[in-house]
């Protein structure tokens, strides 16, 4: 039995699933959230059972400690399920990193490197690194970057039209991101319609709080909507997406507004919470159908949005052979999906009502069986990827 840990540590949580590789099992899963306030929380599912404690974890070398007692204290033991190895997702990546990596200390000190790129993101991926280093040392340890998949990107998708002194100095170009995920979701979209990969045209549209779209030209990443952050592209949930940048000149000018007030005005004031006073499209859509013509209007933004990047990356694409719909907006809201894709039969785009309406739990075709244009629902799963390009980069059998 192959047993792989992923983690994902953020700034003040630390998720981790234990994955039993040979048929993709989660064994375990588990969040230590408020790392470094007076109090953490920590909860851990196996199977059905669910238990949630509070703990102090100062610091993330304390959050593996307490990761560690749960698996002691809740299974499965380490040692009947010992990881053969490690993974790490990792924000940004740069132009250093184009595929899952074997961590050494020259790899830390490049991911610390990076931390200027992403610095909500870097950091704190990398403190967990080093205590995870620290608590499994005789395992190797892989990093799987979100950027990776973008790497595929041309030089023209890529490159803004900046000053390329000014951009080549502080490394200014499009990273994207969520690559784990278009990567995993394209990849079973073409398993779930049994076409080869390397065939297939695929728009994937991964909108959660955080959302962003990408085009798949045959497995590889040509365009993507965020950008040198992920602040770029869609309407999110507190993000604005897109934005004139002379608006912040504006706001500066005339608002007195300082730069870190305009990073948090444009990354967590912004979007549907700015545009309706929520962030949550549940509550948008629903006040929407009850003639609130806030939420409305913020709904008509959002989907807008949405539906300027399908055209472009249907271009991009020279016409796709699939729609694919992830992330918690994506899969649950038939009401988005719906918007977004409307009036697009020209393009050989079909919704089947009744399918769209229909939950699911996995893949599911929402599209008409006479849809040209193929659209699904496939419920994206970051670990399961990240735990497949672990496994990848160590040569390790899942078996
Ligand atoms: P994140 O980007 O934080 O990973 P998720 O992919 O978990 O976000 O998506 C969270 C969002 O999904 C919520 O803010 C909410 O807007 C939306 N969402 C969740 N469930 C539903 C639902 N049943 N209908 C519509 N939207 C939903």
């Amino acid at each position: 039995m192959t047993v792989v840990l992923v983690v994902n540590s953020g700034s003040s949580s630390l998720k981790y699933q234990l994955i039993e590789m040979a048929d993709e099992t989660v064994l375990a899963s588990g969040l230590i959230e408020r790392i470094g306030e007076p109090m953490g929380m920590v909860t851990h599912r196996r199977g059905e059972d669910k238990i949630a404690r509070e703990v102090e974890v100062p610091d993330h070398d304390v959050a593996f400690e307490a990761m560690l007692r749960n698996f002691k204290d809740f299974g499965p033991a380490m040692a009947d399920a010992p990881p053969a190895a490690v993974g790490h997702r990792i924000v940004q990546g740069g132009r250093r990193f184009f595929g899952p990596t074997l961590v050494d200390d020259a790899v830390e000190q490049d991911i610390e490197e990076l931390i200027p790129l992403a610095p909500l993101h870097n950091g704190a991926n990398l403190a967990g690194l080093r205590s995870a280093r620290r608590v499994f040392d005789g395992i190797p340890h892989i990093a799987v970057f979100d950027t990776a998949f973008h790497t595929t990107m041309s030089d023209a998708a890529s490159y803004y039209a900046l000053d390329r002194e000014v951009a080549a100095k502080y490394r200014v170009r499009k990273y994207g991101a969520h690559g784990t995920s278009h990567k995993y979701v394209s990849e079973a979209a073409a398993k779930h319609l049994e076409r080869p990969y390397d065939e297939l045209r695929t728009v994937v549209l991964h909108i959660g709080n955080g959302a962003s779209a990408c085009a798949v030209d045959r497995g590889k990443s040509i365009e993507t909507s965020m950008g040198m952050t992920p602040l770029e592209g869609l309407v999110m949930g507190t993000r604005t997406g897109d934005i004139d940048p002379a608006v912040l000149f504006h706001l500066h000018r005339k608002g007195g507004y300082s730069v870190d007030e305009l990073d948090v005005l444009l990354n967590r004031q912004s979007g549907l919470l700015g545009l309706t006073g929520t962030n949550d499209v549940r509550d948008v859509t629903a006040r929407a159908a009850a003639g609130d013509a806030q939420a409305e209007l913020g709904l008509e933004v959002y989907v807008h949005r949405l539906r300027h990047y399908v055209g472009a990356y249907l271009v991009a694409l020279s016409g796709a052979d699939v729609i694919a719909w992830c992330g918690g907006v994506g899969e649950n809201s038939a009401e988005v999906r719906k918007r977004t894709l409307a009036g697009m039969e020209w393009l050989g785009i079909e919704l089947d009502a009744q399918r769209n309406e229909a939950r699911g739990d996995g893949i599911r075709e929402i599209s008409t069986d006479a849809s040209r244009v193929r659209v699904l629902v496939v419920p994206t799963d970051e670990e399961i990827e990240i735990a497949r390009q672990t496994l990848d980069a160590t040569g390790i059998s899942a078996d």
